[in-house]
């Protein structure tokens, strides 16, 4: 799907002009590359159209040309069409008790592994449960998975009562002190009803904060009808599409799971343990069409409405003093690039502020290390990185696999941009920021 929308595009940046043929022409391209990738009829005819009635109907802003324009409304559009970023999974309560769902075959017993790898990188004590009391070696399947990382499976392959089993394996791992716990199911199933039915009875005996339903992103289209059934039958559920790796359907899945309206948390993208993603449909789009073609341009973008306006949010934050890691890590990437606030402190007449450049620019290398350091961090410490003691040091050091000096150095930058904030005039950035 990714090279047959990617040469659209390139068809449409070679062509010398750019009119209503060439346009129609990008359109068919992209149904085509759609079609090909088992993505409802309907579906590609809606998306298509749009397309084409934006890019016939607006005007390129100022300083964009008009095939940018098209690509970058192309971009919007698949966006759009692939769904909302869904929220991370909220770890409110501990333990938070997470059911997975699934035909046999889906990726179930994976996709947990790595959830569980993901949520143990995030500092978090995972227990997984497995209640597979149909597949012979279920149990040593996930053991084998996610024991080399500490992680411990509670079942039992003689116990034929998979509800009972749920039920005593949360349990177990509530007793230990779990933060989460996952409960593995057997998905033996073969259409949409009676998992529902096996899901609702699991459900009511484990009381799950949230149901995960894993899709088989090869089965194309017809995962519309599962993610339809489930989003109906559960208010609190989301969804991992697998295999999105070589598939050729990919697209199928997605877009027909999007068109149900129930929101995709993560995406497998390999048989290793650390083959999961966030879903983010921006990120995956760029990567569909060609993340270098379409990176730049929408950098483009993005100055374009950055010097229009520099971000009231980000100066009010500034002046409140609330400057966390987060923040700090959008700072250095725009600063990097020569971003707003270094412009903003010399547009600044007789405001005289002499930025430490040490203070305020990083190389690429090591933004990105911060990158990988910050992964590894749970929500609480990249708001708050206050409370990160030695102990919290060496398990982020662990997670991301660094030293506790990479991890102490990117503290440090922190304590230094923090307080360089902190000494800055703040009447006269008040002024300033009313400004803009
Ligand atoms: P379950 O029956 O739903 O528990 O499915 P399993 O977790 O046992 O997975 C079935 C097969 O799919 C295994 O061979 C996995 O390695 C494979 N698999 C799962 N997720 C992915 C993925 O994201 N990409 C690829 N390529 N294979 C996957
Ligand atoms: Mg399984």
């Amino acid at each position: 799907l990714g090279k047959a929308l990617n040469n659209a595009l390139r068809k449409l940046a070679r062509s010398s002009t750019v009119d209503e043929a060439t346009i129609k022409e990008v359109v068919r391209d992209i149904q085509r590359a759609l079609i090909q990738s088992d993505v409802n009829v309907r579906l590609v005819l809606d998306l298509t159209k749009r397309i084409e009635k934006r890019t016939l109907e607006e005007k390129p802003p100022a300083g964009v040309s008009k095939k940018e324009h098209i690509i970058k409304i192309v971009y919007e559009e698949l966006t759009r069409f692939l769904g909302t970023e869904a929220k991370p999974i909220e770890i409110k309560e501990k333990p938070t008790v997470l059911l997975t769902v699934g035909i046999q075959g889906s990726g179930k017993t994976t996709s947990i592994a790595k959830l569980a790898r993901y949520f143990q990188k995030r500092g978090y004590k995972v227990g997984l449960v497995c209640s597979d009391t149909w597949r012979p070696g279920a149990y040593y399947q996930l053991k084998q998975l996610v024991e080399p990382l500490g992680i411990e499976v509670f079942g039992d392959p003689d116990e034929k009562d998979a509800i009972k089993l749920a039920k005593e394996g949360v349990e177990y791992f509530k007793e230990k002190g779990a933060d989460i716990i996952i409960v593995d199911s057997a998905g033996r199933h073969k259409e949409e009803k009676s998992l529902i039915e096996e899901m609702k009875q699991i459900s009511n005996a484990i009381k799950p904060h949230e149901v995960i339903l894993v899709i088989d992103g090869t089965i194309g289209q017809q995962a519309y009808n599962q993610a339809l059934a489930f989003k109906e039958a559960t208010p609190i559920g989301s969804i991992i599409v697998t295999k999105l790796d070589g598939s050729a359907k990919g697209g199928g899945a997605l877009s027909a799971v999007a068109a149900t309206g129930a929101l995709i948390k993560f995406i497998g993208v390999g048989e290793r343990i650390d083959d999961l993603e966030p879903f983010d449909p921006k990120r995956f789009v760029s990567r569909l069409l060609g993340l270098g073609d379409i990176q730049g341009l929408l950098e483009k973008f993005e100055e374009l409405q950055k010097q229009q306006e520099f971000s009231e949010e980000d100066m009010e934050k500034f002046l409140k003093g609330k400057f966390n890691l987060k923040d700090m890590y959008a700072q250095l990437e725009a600063m990097q690039k020569m971003g707003p606030l270094k412009q903003i402190l010399q547009m600044i007449p007789g405001m005289g502020y002499s930025l430490p450049e040490e203070a305020v620019r990083v190389g690429e290398e090591k933004l990105k290390k911060f990158k990988v350091i910050m992964d590894s961090m749970t929500e609480e410490e990249l708001e708050h990185p206050e409370i990160i003691n030695y102990s919290r040091i060496k398990r982020i050091a662990r997670g991301s696999g660094t030293s506790t000096q990479d991890v102490r150095e990117l503290l440090n930058q922190y304590k230094q941009m923090k307080k360089m904030f902190k000494s800055m005039d703040k009447r006269k950035l008040s002024k300033i920021a009313r400004k803009f």
